[in-house]
């Protein structure tokens, strides 16, 4: 008995060594596994966005917004007109008309706009850009829109344009420009809108103002550009002439490099466009 006793002991450690082996084995698989499991989630998830960004073609890029917070249709926007206005066309007019209907005061048709100081790019370019990509994009969401131009050689005033929204008794006018200076730091989106005592269009004041605000909210929101908040005046024909509440956005100095850059490009395009979508969700909501 006293000669069984290791024997049956050191059974026992082998049997215990053993089980523990494939306990450690069993749990190394396992571990193994689970390692592969997230390694494969992982590169998986990066997959998909790379075959997300080449699913899109350069031409679908340039022209549909790349992230629509607001695709789907939205019951507020039935029903409701939104006329854009690509601000500029290729070729100025040096023509007159009044400021303001009955005025005396006259000022130029259509002034030729700037150049970018970086890009190279025209304003009546990527105001047509800009406008073309949230046409698309409020239609999206129900509205029903009217685009002043969609070419660049056409031959519209700013009566015209505004005009074009009286008739088609537009809810909310938008005026896409992008703004100029000697001083080639200044940076920032703006909203313009007539003053209280506009001899002209002063009855929309309110209208006007509080889209001005909602657009210019809306759109630093989404760019992250300097806010140079809203403008009152009574010195642009382009507001003066609309019956409609109205608001011109200029979207950036094309005087200033880093802006400049940033207006020529599609996807600060798209910010811009969904920007002025929840300025205009803001508008009608509140
Ligand atoms: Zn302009």
């Amino acid at each position: 008995m006293s000669n069984q006793e290791p024997e049956k002991s050191s059974k026992g450690v082998l049997i215990v060594c053993i089980i523990s082996l494939i306990v450690s084995i069993i749990a190394g698989y396992y571990v193994q596994e689970q390692r592969k499991n997230v390694q494969t989630v992982q590169s998986d998830h990066c997959q998909k966005k790379k075959t997300g960004d080449t699913k899109r073609t350069k031409k679908e890029a340039e022209i549909t917004p790349a992230v629509s917070v607001k695709s789907t249709q939205m019951p507020f926007a039935k029903g409701k007109v939104i006329v854009i206005d690509a601000g500029h066309q290729e070729n100025e007019n040096r023509q007159l008309e009044p400021i303001g209907p009955g005025a005396t005061e006259q000022t130029i048709k259509m002034a030729a706009g700037i150049s970018g100081v970086a890009s190279g790019k025209k304003e009546y370019e990527v105001t047509l850009a800009v406008a073309k990509k949230l046409k698309v994009q409020l239609r999206k969401q129900g509205y029903t829109v009217v685009i002043t131009r969609n070419e660049n050689e056409t031959n519209l005033s700013n009566r015209d344009r505004a005009q074009i929204a009286n008739k088609a008794k537009a809810d909310a006018y938008i005026q896409l420009h992008a703004a100029g200076s000697d001083n080639s730091t200044l940076q920032g989106a703006m909203t313009i809108c007539p003053t209280e005592n506009n001899p002209y269009c002063a009855q929309n004041y309110l209208k006007s103002k509080k889209l001005s605000k909602c657009i210019i909210q809306g759109v630093v929101e989404e760019t992250e550009c300097q806010n140079r908040h809203y403008w009152e005046t009574d010195t642009l024909s382009e507001i003066n002439w609309s019956r409609v509440p109205v608001t011109v956005l200029e979207m950036g100095y094309m005087s200033n490099a880093e802006e400049d850059l940033n207006i020529a490009d599609a996807r600060y395009q798209n910010k811009i466009v969904i920007g002025i979508a929840n300025g205009l969700e803001k508008y009608f909501k509140n």
